[in-house]
């Protein structure tokens, strides 16, 4: 966490840190100092979004794409969102920050000239606000996106505290045509009887599967048996933080219909992802040689 250390260090001043208070003190400053600046860019237009192509193996097209929420601070620059999202949680600004993104990313979608799917992460915390639903449903109908184009994507944390609630919300969700996928999976708890109680559209095997990949039988069997777990139950999967050609041959052959990563592409500006759609439009590719825009 070097941009969270950016903060501390600049509210420890120049004194050292030699007691375990101090230091928890010290970071409570960072962080209160985090939320307070996020606090200003939320209200003045200094989040920003990029999309990151999901791409479909057999095809080698772009079908969806993933809206990641980036944060340039003016002083300390770019803020990772491991960093920015669980301050926005613990501080009462990820409602706000998270309806920015999916307005933001319903609205882009909603001009591609394809019709690709987007995909919005969704915070547990956002479930624990009431008028989450009626929020969606303003968003969708002041964009024009049709609803089946709109996936969220939660992860296995939203289950941890009143199920229930969340189950119906999610019941709900699906009843207007929204895709759910389950992000990071393999990463939480209890994993199988979620699968079990909520028929999710998709499942995102979690990078650090794919990751060892070639290394690791291990990982192999896993992935394998996540994609015909997947399959059996309904749902598709989509393998995430691919990074190299060898990870997507292996892959191939576990039966994933979906790949995310590097390799295919790197989160990009919404108008560099407006123009590889425009191409695929025109011409699909034979090779998913996407542009690796580093910003
Ligand atoms: P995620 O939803 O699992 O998103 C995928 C993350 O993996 C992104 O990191 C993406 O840049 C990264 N990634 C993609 N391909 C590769 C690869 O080949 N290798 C590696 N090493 N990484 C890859 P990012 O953008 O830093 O976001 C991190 C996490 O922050 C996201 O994980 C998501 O949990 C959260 N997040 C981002 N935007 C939002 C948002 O708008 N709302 C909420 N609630 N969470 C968000
Ligand atoms: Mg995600
Ligand atoms: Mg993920
Ligand atoms: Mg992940």
């Amino acid at each position: 966490h070097a941009d969270l250390a950016l903060y501390h260090s600049k509210a420890m001043g120049r004194r050292q840190a030699h007691f375990f208070d101090e230091e928890m003190a010290a970071r409570a400053v960072a962080r209160n100092a985090m939320q307070a600046d996020l606090r200003v860019a939320l209200e003045q237009d200094g989040l920003s979004i990029q999309f990151q192509p999901i791409i479909d193996l057999n095809s080698g097209e772009i079908i969806a794409a993933e809206a990641l929420a980036r944060w340039t601070h003016p002083v300390h620059g770019p803020i990772p969102p491991s960093d920015f999202i669980p301050v926005a949680e613990n501080f009462g600004l990820i409602n706000a920050l998270g309806a920015w993104v999916l307005k933001n990313a319903c609205h882009e979608a909603a001009r591609w000239p394809t019709k690709t799917r987007v995909a919005v992460n969704l915070s547990p915390v956002q479930f624990r606000a009431t008028n989450l639903l009626g929020e969606i449903d303003l968003i969708l109908a002041e964009s024009g996106l049709a609803p089946s184009r709109l996936e969220l994507e939660i992860t296995e944390s939203v289950f941890l505290e009143a199920a229930d609630a969340t189950l119906a919300c999610l019941f709900q969700l699906k009843e207007r045509g929204i895709h759910i996928a389950l992000d990071d999976f393999g990463t939480g708890y209890s994993s199988l009887s979620y699968l079990r109680s909520f028929p999710f559209d998709r499942v995102k095997i979690d990078r650090s599967f794919i990751n060892d990949l070639n290394a690791s039988s291990e990982a192999f069997a896993i992935v394998r048996s996540i994609v015909d777990m997947a399959r059996t139950l309904g749902m598709n999967t989509t393998a995430e933080g691919v990074e190299t050609a060898q990870q997507a041959e292996i892959l191939r052959t576990t039966g994933c219909t979906e790949v995310q990563g590097y390799w295919y592409g790197r989160p990009c500006s919404p108008q560099t992802l407006g123009t590889l759609l425009s191409h695929s439009e025109r011409s699909s590719p034979p090779k998913p040689a996407l542009v690796n825009e580093d910003i």
